[in-house]
């Protein structure tokens, strides 16, 4: 079974569930009186963003488009754009909501492209943080967990589109990608 394939769990899904809730007040209390656009950055920010936009005491908007920059356990740093937005959001408040921030590199690629097209402002909701890992100068606003530079699956992340499903974020055994 795949869930033997998890050498560790880092972090519970009871965590994710109070920080999930934790960072919905926050973000209610900051954008109180607007309608932001939440926007997942797909396929990894599925679980978190569904868990996230529970907690939103204020009305939203919810988005999605689709960038690529990894195969396996390595970023090629080459991103690219898969889905695009298909509405226009000149004006509008943008929530990235991201499954981690690695390089950084997705982030400035899509927050670029969000000002381009007229973004009032932009920010980033992202369940995890890897600092140890960032090329680019760049900080979400809303971090669920700052973990170390371990390569980590589940709760929407992958290895090879495996994994997302796992209900907690884990470590999985060298066997399973060396
Ligand atoms: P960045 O552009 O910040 O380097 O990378 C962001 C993307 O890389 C994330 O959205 C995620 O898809 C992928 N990524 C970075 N670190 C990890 C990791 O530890 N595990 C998995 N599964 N994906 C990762």
């Amino acid at each position: 079974m795949f869930i033997d394939d998890v050498e560790r769990v880092l972090i519970s899904e009871e965590e994710i569930d109070k920080r999930c809730k934790e960072i919905g007040a926050q973000i209610s209390k900051d954008y109180s009186g607007k309608t932001p656009v939440v926007l997942g950055l797909l396929k990894g920010s599925i679980p978190f963003m569904a868990e996230l936009i529970k907690h939103l005491s204020i009305d939203c908007e919810i988005e999605f488009m689709a960038v690529s920059s990894y195969s396996g356990t390595e970023s090629n740093g080459d991103v690219k754009i898969v889905k695009d937005l298909d509405r226009s959001i000149i004006g509008e408040d943008v929530i990235i909501v991201e499954d981690i921030v690695d390089t950084g590199k997705t982030l400035e690629k899509v927050k670029e492209l969000l000002y381009s097209k007229g973004a009032n402002s932009v920010t980033v909701a992202s369940l995890l943080d890897k600092p140890d890992r960032r090329i680019i100068d760049i900080e979400a606003e809303y971090v669920g967990f700052v973990i170390p530079n371990e390569f980590v699956v589940g709760f929407g992340l992958d290895f090879n589109q495996k994994y997302r499903n796992l209900p907690f974020v884990g470590v999985l055994k060298e066997e399973c990608y060396k």
